[in-house]
């Protein structure tokens, strides 16, 4: 063999790992629908508000990295479903499993969902509603990592609900939920909001909810909801 030849066989050789190794690769990174993400339709509530905070965990994560001039550091948080015999002490105050509540406490990072509230967006909604009430806690994280925190209602809460439409328009893109769990999951929010619209904790009427649900849905960014939510 020539030196030119053994030097063609290891160049032929060389081509033929690397495009090996990138089919290899695009298998395993993929990692199927979803990137991983393990959801039993028919499993507990707790498990499946809990396979929900993980997948929205890293949406939000991946948003950040793919973000960088909205982000300056990953938006993680944590997440505790409270059974309905169970009791927490947050950083934001006691949390009874008995209690119908859902919230993102700013003082510990963390987001907080009872039983009794889980099981009755299930009723309601079907799975789409759970993971949609972490969907919509963990947007108050990320109006915190953005730095507004402290938005009034109903433009805080309007604004979560834009960033639990965002969340979901890549879940089902991903096959991760349905649209049908899409479907639940606006239904939810809008059975959620109220006419009071002078109390403090106003969360927006049924249609505004929706309507910022879809919007998240389908534009999906951090600022632009921002912009459209600060000023409400
Ligand atoms: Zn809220």
């Amino acid at each position: 063999m020539t030196k030119a030849s053994n030097w063609l066989t290891t160049f032929v050789m060389l081509v033929a790992v690397v495009v090996a190794g990138y089919f290899v690769g695009s298998l395993i990174g993929n990692g199927g629908l979803g990137g991983g993400f393990v959801l039993d339709p028919n499993g507990s509530t707790e498990a499946v508000a809990t396979a929900a905070f993980e997948d929205i965990q890293e949406y939000w994560g991946d948003y950040a990295s793919d973000h960088p001039e909205q982000f300056a550091y990953d938006p993680s948080a944590e997440f505790v479903y409270v059974g309905t015999d169970e009791y927490v002490d947050s950083g934001c105050g006691a949390v009874y499993g008995t209690d119908y509540n859902a919230y993102y406490c700013n003082y510990d990072d963390t987001i907080y969902v009872t039983a009794t509230l889980a099981e009755d967006a299930r009723n309601q909604g079907g799975i789409g509603a759970v993971a949609y009430t972490v969907a919509h806690e963990y947007g108050h994280n990320i109006a915190s990592e953005v730095g507004a925190a402290w938005m009034d209602n109903p433009g805080a809460e309007l604004y979560a609900d834009y960033l639990g439409g965002a969340y979901f328009a890549d879940a089902v893109s991903d096959g991760d939920f349905t649209v049908s769990d899409s479907q639940g999951a606006t239904e939810w929010a809008g059975y959620l909001g109220d006419y009071e619209y002078y109390a403090a904790d106003h969360h927006g009427t049924p249609q505004e909810r929706e309507e910022a649900f879809v919007y998240g849905y389908q534009t999906g960014d951090v600022v632009v909801g921002l912009n459209l939510y600060w000023v409400f």
